[in-house]
């Protein structure tokens, strides 16, 4: 039986995994579950799952159920930290990172360092750790298993390939709300239509990120770190439906391809069952209904936010974190209508303006520049 800990339990990939465990409860046990101030859908998560430890970010919410949660004979963790503590406290074997932003590094490299099969969701990460998490994982001997749908689907295509040369990297994007849209009527959207995603029910941040492609952005930015391919190799290609999860290219022409639904729940399951496959809640694909399945170029002039990670990952160095740090900032802003649309590609630009390329960023220096980066680009919003 597999020992979870769930690291943000209460988001979309959080309560999805907690559904995969559900269904299989012979499986698995929830040693851990964290969130960051959902405390009302916590409380009913530790009644069903009865974990030994949890984890709450968020000071005030923390303070107001903890003593709740300890006269029930659970070990209760506060504030930023309390999402690595439940990886360190926890008998935990297994962990899914699936907080979201930045917040998602810190119990990556407890989870890595202490040598738990680590299922990781949080692409940011992944994106801001660069090297320096590669390195981690080498040290500790520990792969990575990827939950991001793009990310689980290559995984699966490289099994049993191991040393054959790969000529693309082809990474899917269903290419969001706005996909039709006019450039015009693109800088007008809202972000209430900005959160409509046509194929997937995901969290606010990466809702917008999938309208302006600065998902898929940090995307190929987590491809190059998790499968070690130079960005050249990598292609986004346009593929509305969703079904093609994403694509290897060998070198004598053949693409793999792993299909499915689209649905979160086969690629967090797939992880967390791994090596085995087990049988899963989702109702198969239905091949004679799916309808038809049609691929295209991504258009950058219309979603700057692709060519702008782009950037990023030729330059390396700080410009990743600048690209999700400033990312991340504008995205709230326009959460709060406090700017348009395509003010976040803007902000982005011009953080690059200060933080650009240098040295991989060794793990202690990272989180000083992201605050830097976050700080100057909420700074010219206000
Ligand atoms: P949600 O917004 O639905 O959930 C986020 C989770 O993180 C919640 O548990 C939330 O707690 C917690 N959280 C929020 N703010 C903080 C903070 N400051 N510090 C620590 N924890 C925090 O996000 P998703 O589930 O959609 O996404 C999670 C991650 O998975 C992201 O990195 C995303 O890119 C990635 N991902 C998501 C996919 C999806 O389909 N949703 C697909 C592929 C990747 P609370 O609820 O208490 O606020
Ligand atoms: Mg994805």
């Amino acid at each position: 039986m597999k020992k979870i800990a769930v690291i943000g339990c209460t988001g979309s990939i959080g309560t999805q995994a907690l559904d995969v465990i559900r269904h299989r409860r012979s499986d698995f046990r929830v040693a851990a579950l964290s969130c960051h101030k959902n405390t009302d859908l916590l409380l009913k998560q530790v009644e069903e799952f009865t974990p030994q430890v949890v984890g709450i970010s968020d000071e005030a919410a923390y303070k107001a159920v903890k003593d709740e949660l300890i006269a029930k004979g659970i070990r209760v963790l506060g504030g930023q930290e309390a999402h690595s503590g439940c990886i360190e406290t926890s008998d935990c074997d297994t962990t899914l990172i699936s907080v979201v932003g930045f917040s998602g590094l810190s119990p990556l490299v407890s989870s890595i360092r202490l040598k738990k099969q680590t299922c990781v969701a949080n692409k940011e990460s992944i994106v801001c750790g660069g090297s320096a998490i590669v390195e981690l994982c080498k040290q500790h001997g520990v792969e990575l298993l990827p939950v991001d749908s793009e990310h689980n689907a290559i995984y699966q295509c490289l099994m049993g390939n191991e040393g054959q040369q790969i000529r693309k990297i082809h990474l899917t994007c269903s290419g969001g709300p706005f996909l039709h849209w006019a450039k015009e009527d693109i800088a007008k959207a809202t972000w209430q239509q900005a959160l409509k995603h046509p194929k997937w029910n995901m969290g606010r941040k990466i809702s917008i990120d999938s309208a302006t492609l600065a998902n898929k952005g940090l995307e190929v930015l987590e491809a190059k770190w998790l499968f070690h391919v130079p960005l050249e190799k990598i292609n986004v290609v346009v593929h509305p439906q969703s079904i093609v999860h994403s694509m290897v290219e060998y070198a004598d022409g053949s693409i793999l391809s792993q299909m499915g639904p689209t649905d979160m729940r086969i690629a967090i399951q797939f992880a967390l069952t791994y090596p085995k496959r087990e049988s899963c809640i989702m109702p198969p694909l239905d091949l004679f209904t799916m309808g038809e399945l049609t691929f295209l170029p991504p258009d950058v002039t219309r979603f700057p936010c692709l060519a702008l990670a782009m950037e990023a990952a030729k330059a390396g160095g700080i410009t990743p974190i600048a690209f999700n740090a400033a990312n991340d900032v504008a995205v709230e802003a326009y959460l709060k209508g406090a700017i348009p649309f395509y003010d976040i590609p803007k902000l982005i630009e011009s953080a690059y303006q200060r933080f650009h390329g240098g040295e991989e960023p060794v793990l202690s220096d990272i989180p000083r520049m992201d605050a830097a980066v976050r700080e100057y680009i909420s700074k010219s919003i206000s």
